[in-house]
């Protein structure tokens, strides 16, 4: 299967041209399917709603029978050894899972335009993208294959790959550049003010707090997609695809801040969920929900590694830190929601309540963004505390990296996660794992204590005690980075 997409910006389409070629004659029908979702995006999206105008056709241009038969397969009937597909998709979307095409840009997540064929989503493919003739650049983390003109080509090994490659057409600002030994492509829908921050050094400096924890980088090149305003961001194993402000002015430190605090969340990712992975999550079932209970990890601890990055990094103070946790543990403790549902069951139902948080959800529901970093903190401390501060969470990421990922090449289950938890520790996380999987309430006061902190209860900030043991201080020192 070989892909040429090329852009309507008038109408805001895309425009899809599939060549299948077998090596004889086919002799059965092929079921094409379309996604109807996306890795990290926990929604049913339904992309075959913006398709349009589908054909199938010999080389030749004669027509093929198809027909329709699921919302998301479409079925061919081939005559000969290969056959042609067109199809258009409607692109005017603006979240970083959707297609949004107009006369400067085209953003395509490929997996609301490309299909796969049925049981087949191992094989290769390669996508040309057509530039219009104004238009300069395509931004993506897809290995490149060939330009002729205004036609570049890109190879994915398998179909989850190519669905985990945005690609941004136009004329965004690009600049490349290289780091430990790795291509990077800074692409940028809206430029303004980039000159004035830093934000170059700054992201190499979350780049390097991350890979220095991981001590191995998974990818040749990896790509930045910064789009213009809006909101959300998603992680993929070689780029990320985030909206911004609109600009790189920022109003006030705190603000630059948070938005840092962004980028350092989707690069994480790259290591927690895209490689480090819940078992469900990859290879991945294209057609349905895939439902996991792990989420507060892929999720959670993510929000816990991008506050601890950033402290590394030396773009936010000790201070900072501990009102980033904070934030999280007032949300939580404020909301009778943590009475009523489980970190481990916010993950499972998280396809019902994505956009959808209700308006009772702060009654009788939590959100794994919220209490997950808390459990983040909770059990590097408890960690700390077991090992005498020899060992920490960033030892169970490790483990899980390159026992799951790398040696193995699968994803972990439930029990392996708190198996990796207590061969690091020495002994089961017992008390942890019943604040995941129960409402039980935090025992804050016993288990800030062994990292020499407390809550003060008032407004709910996280403090220093005064008088601490020689490990308590310790602990405190390693995780805040002083
Ligand atoms: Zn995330």
């Amino acid at each position: 299967m070989s892909y040429e997409v090329s852009v309507d910006t008038v109408g805001h389409y895309l425009d899809v041209s599939l060549l299948y070629e077998a090596s004889e004659t086919l002799r059965e029908p092929i079921l094409l399917k379309m996604p109807v979702w996306a890795p990290g995006y926990y929604l049913i999206i339904d992309y075959p709603k913006n398709l349009t105008d589908f054909q199938a056709m010999n080389v030749d241009g004669t027509f093929l029978l198809w027909e329709k038969v699921e919302k998301n397969g479409w079925k061919i009937y081939p005559s000969s050894s290969s056959f042609v597909v067109k199809y258009r998709v409607f692109a005017d979307a603006r979240s970083v899972a959707e297609c949004r095409v107009n006369e400067k840009i085209a953003f395509v997540p490929t997996n609301g335009v490309l299909m796969y064929e049925e049981g087949q989503k191992e094989h290769g493919v390669d996508v040309t993208f057509i530039l219009p003739n104004d238009w300069k650049h395509i931004s993506t983390g897809m290995k490149e294959v060939r330009i002729a003109g205004k036609a570049a080509t890109y190879h994915a090994n398998d179909f989850d790959e190519l669905y985990d490659s945005p690609v941004l057409m136009g004329n965004q600002y690009v600049e490349k550049f290289e780091f430990q030994g790795k291509q990077y492509e800074l692409a940028l829908e809206c430029p303004e003010g980039l000159e004035e921050s830093t934000f170059r050094e700054d992201i190499r400096k979350i780049m390097g707090a991350a890979t220095d924890m991981m001590k191995d980088i998974p990818y040749e090149k990896y790509c930045f997609i910064l789009l213009g305003a809006g909101g959300g961001g998603l992680e993929h194993r070689n780029s990320m695809a985030c909206y911004t402000s609109g600009s790189f002015k920022f109003e006030s430190e705190h603000s630059y801040r948070s938005f840092m605090n962004f980028i350092a969340h989707e690069y994480f990712h790259l290591y927690n969920v895209k490689d480090i992975r819940p078992i469900e999550l990859g290879p991945f079932d294209y057609d349905r929900e895939v439902f996991t209970p792990m989420l507060w990890v892929a999720e959670g601890f993510t929000v816990y590694y991008e506050g601890i990055l950033m402290r590394r990094a030396g773009l936010s103070s000790p201070d900072d830190f501990l009102t980033f946790i904070s934030d999280y543990i007032k949300t939580i403790e404020t909301q009778e929601g943590h009475k009523r549902m489980s970190l481990r069951q916010s993950s499972y139902d998280i396809w019902l309540n994505f956009f959808n948080f209700g308006k009772n959800g702060k009654d009788v529901r939590i959100s794994y963004y919220d209490k997950g970093p808390i459990l983040g903190l909770l059990m590097d401390i408890e960690i700390r505390r077991m090992t005498n501060n020899k060992q920490s969470l960033d030892d169970v990421m490790r483990l899980l990296y390159n026992r799951y990922y790398k040696e193995l090449n699968r994803g972990y289950t439930e029990e392996e996660f708190w198996d990796a938890c207590k061969e690091v520790a020495g002994r089961p996380l017992e008390l942890m794992r019943r604040y995941v999987d129960t409402t039980e309430e935090i025992d804050y006061a016993t288990c800030l204590k062994y990292a020499g902190l407390s809550l003060n209860r008032e407004n709910w900030q996280i403090v220093r005690l005064e008088e601490v043991t020689p490990l308590q201080e310790s602990i405190r020192k390693s995780i805040l980075n002083e």
